[in-house]
């Protein structure tokens, strides 16, 4: 799937599950480009991460479940709760991790260039031969231009911009939550001595 014909262009580009295509360093798996997950789903370079992750999340979930929340006073309401905690942070995280994070295509700019009449505050982007109006930032990992780019994840294994912010900070706040209820379980099993 590395050939540069089989490269997405433009933001129109629509694909099936059979044959992925690239944007960039990241796959467009299903779907077009310009929507966002479950309507298509697009990983980034570093998607083995995403696998840690699933792991680290479900596993950690299950395991404080099992072993820590069980054993104290919370008995299967916590253990309900730790699982519903590791579930929506799963879910979170997954369409953090399999939308758009905000591609600047050159087609779009182009219509956009030509509606404005051409700004001068815009750059170019030499590597995805974008213009780049301001707040568009090129990432050399994912190899994309991306709108109001945060960061990097590795954990997503993708960049984290305009249109996936959200669900990234969604997915930061109930894995706080996740962390905080699994760590109170051990305080009341160990500390307290409940139950
Ligand atoms: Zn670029
Ligand atoms: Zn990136």
């Amino acid at each position: 799937m590395g050939s540069d014909n089989n490269r997405v262009r433009d933001g129109r580009f629509h694909c099936n599950p059979i044959c992925p295509r690239r944007v960039g360093h990241m796959y467009l798996l299903w779907g077009h480009v310009d929507t966002s997950f479950p309507l298509h789903g697009m990983i980034g370079p570093d998607w083995p991460c995403m696998i840690c992750t699933y792991v680290l999340i479900l596993g950690g979930g299950m395991m404080f479940a099992q072993y820590v929340i069980l054993e104290t006073s919370l008995g299967w309401t916590g253990v309900m709760i730790e699982l519903a905690l590791a579930g929506v942070t799963c879910l979170a995280f997954t369409f953090a991790a399999c939308t758009d994070p905000g591609i600047v295509f050159s087609e779009l700019y182009d219509n956009v260039e030509l509606e404005e009449g051409g700004g001068g505050s815009k750059n170019l982007c030499t590597l995805c031969n974008v213009v780049r109006p301001p707040g568009v930032t090129h990432c050399y990992d994912c190899d994309v231009c991306v709108e109001e780019l945060d960061h990097h994840c590795p954990w997503t294994g993708k960049c984290i911009g305009k249109k996936n912010l959200r669900c990234f900070h969604l997915f930061l706040t109930s894995l706080f939550g996740l962390i905080f209820f699994s760590i109170a379980g051990l305080i009341m099993m160990t500390m307290i001595g409940d139950k």
